[in-house]
């Protein structure tokens, strides 16, 4: 039996988990808590993921080793890579996604447009990067941030203290330029390890309070020249990485230009609507692409939508009553501002998808996060 290692065993593990299976692959999940969701379906080693012999344990046997959140320390992928195992996606794409300086200027070498920014180590070096790129401005951690965690908006330089009272004692910081979007996108995309590229239409995501709340899929007014520039923006990261499995890429939409926010090595959170509404859900492409397996069409089933469940686990009886919705529950106890579920709404049109996501986000409770 073919067997599969995934390094975390959070929700996007238990995703990969319940794709795999049905193929006849077993899994081995390596998350620091007895109660992780991958633990449900799949074995778990118990350990950190920063301890090379629970990663070792967790790999032993398995053709494959992947990883389902971009915080897996790279020495543990290194490790394994030094010790004859297959890791996938590499270690270089993992540490690049881990620090915000470099993912920048790795976007800006393969001519993928970012948002203005400067490196900010030095309480002075804040002002100075303010000077330059002006405000509103964002200043971030260069690495470790999450669903906006890890911020905090400095809408003028009188603000800077605060920001820095905040955030200077996490040592590395980036300052970036607020760009006044029009909207939030996202392109899913994965490669084979024979290098095909493909992607799933572009996502439109709402977020509130740094946290994605809903996605739309395929996004709305989307001309083939914008999908095509995403499309283009995903495989130049895939390529200069020698990328194997799904890659995500943030981006902010202005006019007919896309700014890239950031990437994820792995599956996402806006591509959960792709278990119900495309051909071949990112869960199971990325397992394909990471064990050498050819590629599923990533085309969509007519219109989607994805609602995040952020601290309320959904009960299926209130929803499932609306035609088109699915319930995923990803068996963690609730906690406020904690992601535990996703609902999907599918449609074969955006005319019948809207009152569906709309009865569905209308028997959810509100949001807590
Ligand atoms: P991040 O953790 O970088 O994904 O940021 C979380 C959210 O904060 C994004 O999805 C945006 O809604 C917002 N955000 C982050 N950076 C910027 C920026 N440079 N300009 C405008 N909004 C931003």
């Amino acid at each position: 039996m073919t067997r599969l290692a995934i390094l975390g065993g959070g929700q996007l593990g238990r995703m990969l988990a319940l794709a795999a299976i049905p193929m006849g692959v077993e899994i081995c999940s390596l998350d620091p808590t007895g109660a992780a969701p991958a633990g449900a379906v799949s074995e778990l080693v118990v350990g950190g993921l920063d301890d090379v012999v629970a990663v070792a344990r967790t790999a032993a046997g398995a053709s494959v080793v992947t990883y389902e959140w971009e915080g897996v320390p790279a020495t543990s992928t290194r490790h394994l890579e030094t010790h004859g195992s297959v890791v996938r996606p590499s270690t270089r794409a993992l540490e690049v996604s881990q620090d915000r300086a470099v993912e920048k200027t790795t976007f800006t070498a393969l001519q993928i447009p970012v948002a203005p920014w400067a490196a900010v180590d030095a309480r002075d070096g804040l002002d100075s990067a303010l000077a330059r790129i002006g405000s509103p401005a964002i200043l971030k951690t260069r690495r470790g941030g999450y669903d906006g965690k890890g911020q905090a908006i400095i809408d003028s330089p009188d603000a800077a203290d605060a920001a820095w009272t905040d955030l200077g004692p996490a040592g590395e910081l980036v300052l970036e330029g607020m760009v006044d979007f029009e909207r939030e996108l996202s392109i899913i995309a994965v490669r084979s390890v024979d290098g095909e590229v493909r992607s799933w239409p572009l996502i439109e995501n709402q977020h509130r309070g740094g946290i994605l709340r809903v996605s739309r899929a395929p996004a709305l007014r989307v001309t083939p020249e914008l999908q095509e520039l995403a499309d283009g923006y995903a495989s130049a990261v895939l390529h200069h990485f020698d990328y194997v499995g799904v890659l995500t890429i943030e981006l902010f939409q202005v006019g007919d230009a896309l700014i890239a926010n950031e990437m994820a090595p792995r599956v996402h959170n806006s591509g959960h609507w792709t278990i119900e509404g495309a051909a071949t859900s990112q869960f199971e492409n990325h397992v394909r692409a990471v064990l050498g397996w050819p590629l599923g069409r990533t085309a969509a089933i007519g219109a989607s939508a994805m609602i995040n469940c952020i601290g309320h686990i959904p009960e299926p009886i209130d929803l499932l009553g609306i035609e088109g919705v699915h319930v995923h529950a990803y068996g963690k106890s609730a906690r406020p501002g904690r992601k535990v579920g996703h609902v999907t709404v599918t449609a074969d049109s955006v005319a019948d998808l809207e009152p569906r996501l709309a009865a569905a986000l209308a028997a959810l409770p509100a949001d807590d996060g």
